[in-house]
C-alpha cells in the first residue's frame, strides 16, 4: 500500500508560527494566558495547557494584579484587547498572523476614510471579530450576496470591502460584483491569504489519484470539515479522523493508494502518527474494522 500526502496540508505558516512562539514562551516557564484557543484543535490546546498556558475566553477573566504574558492567537484581536492588557499590566505576546494584520490595517484605513466597511466572512469567527474592532466596531459582516441587500445601502455611500483571510476567492469576487451593482464608490481589497485554497486544491487533486482519503483534524475545525466534503465529492472513499486511534483497518482492505491531508489547525505529530500506523498496517490482509492503534 502506497501512502501519499497532499502537497499542502496541516498547519499553515501563521498557525505554525503562533504555536512555536507560544510553546517557546511556555517552556521558558513564564506565566502565560492564551486568549481564546490558538487553533480549533483540542490536542494543540491540551499541549499548551500541559506546558502551563492558561486559556481564557475573555481578557476580563484574568484577575487584576495577575502578572504574566498575554498570548494573542494567530486570528488576532481588536485594539480594545491591547488596551485592556495594558491596564492589567500584562506583557503582550502577539502571534497575530501577518495576513490577518494586513486585513486589520485595511479595515482601519477604510474606516478612517469615512467608508462603510464590509467584511465578507463568518460573523462568529474570532478573526472577523478582531477585524471589526479595527474598523472602530462599525464594520458590517456579510456571509452571502443576499446579506448585502439587507444593509439598506444608499448608492452614494462610499464603501470599502475586504475578506476574512480564509474565504474562497470566487465568493469574494461575487460579493464585490454584487456590491458594485448597489454602490457607486467601492474600494475593494483582497485580504485572502490563499492557504485554505491551496489546501483544498491539493486535497482534491490527491483524492482523484488514490483509493482512500484520510482527512486528519478536529471535528470543530471548519476548514478540516470542508476538506472532507471536497474529497468525498470526488467519489473517492473519504474519512475524517481526529487521531490515529480512529483509523480503522477495515478501510484499508484492497486499497492500493491511501491519500492523507490535514486541516490548517492539525499539528504535524498527529499526521505522523497516522502515517506510521499506515506504513506498518497489514494492508490488503486486514479484515476487521478494529483500530490500528489497538
Ligand atoms: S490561514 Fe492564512 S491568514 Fe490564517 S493563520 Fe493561516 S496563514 Fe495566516
Amino acid at each position: 500500500m502506497e501512502v501519499l500526502i497532499a502537497e499542502h496540508s496541516g498547519f499553515c505558516v501563521g498557525v505554525e508560527r503562533a504555536f512555536r512562539i507560544a510553546l517557546e514562551t511556555a517552556e521558558a516557564s513564564k506565566s502565560a494566558y492564551m486568549l481564546g484557543n490558538l487553533v480549533h484543535n483540542k490536542l494543540v490546546v491540551e499541549r499548551l495547557k500541559n506546558f502551563g498556558v492558561k486559556t481564557v475566553s475573555d481578557i476580563s477573566e484574568i484577575p487584576h494584579g495577575a502578572q504574566g504574558i498575554l498570548i494573542i492567537s494567530a486570528h488576532g484581536v481588536g485594539p480594545e484587547v491591547y488596551e485592556a492588557a495594558k491596564k492589567l499590566k500584562l506583557e503582550i505576546l502577539d502571534t497575530t498572523c501577518p495576513w490577518v494584520k494586513k486585513a486589520q490595517k485595511i479595515a482601519k484605513e477604510f474606516s478612517d476614510e469615512g467608508r462603510l466597511v464590509i467584511i465578507v466572512g463568518d460573523k462568529g469567527h474570532p478573526e472577523v471579530k478582531g477585524i471589526v474592532g479595527w474598523s472602530g466596531g462599525k464594520a458590517n459582516v456579510v456571509e452571502k450576496v443576499e446579506d448585502l441587500g439587507k444593509l439598506g445601502l444608499a448608492s452614494e455611500t462610499p464603501v470599502g470591502i475586504l475578506a476574512q483571510t480564509t474565504q474562497p476567492e470566487e465568493h469574494f469576487d461575487a460579493m464585490v460584483s454584487a456590491l458594485r451593482k448597489i454602490a457607486k464608490d467601492v474600494r475593494e481589497y483582497d485580504t485572502i491569504c490563499g492557504a485554505t485554497t491551496k489546501r483544498q486544491s491539493a486535497a482534491v487533486e490527491l483524492a482523484r489519484r488514490v483509493n482512500l482519503v484520510l482527512v486528519i483534524g478536529d471535528r470543530l475545525s471548519a476548514n478540516t470539515k470542508r476538506l472532507t466534503e471536497l474529497c468525498a465529492k470526488t467519489g473517492t472513499e473519504t474519512h475524517q479522523i481526529e487521531t490515529v486511534e480512529e483509523l480503522s483497518v477495515g478501510w484499508l482492505v484492497g486499497k492500493k493508494k491511501v491519500g492523507i491531508t490535514a486541516g490548517a489547525s492539525t499539528p504535524e505529530w498527529v499526521v505522523q502518527d497516522v502515517i506510521k500506523a499506515l506504513r506498518s498496517a497489514p494492508a490488503g490482509r486486514a479484515r476487521s474494522s478494529k483500530s490500528l492503534s489497538q
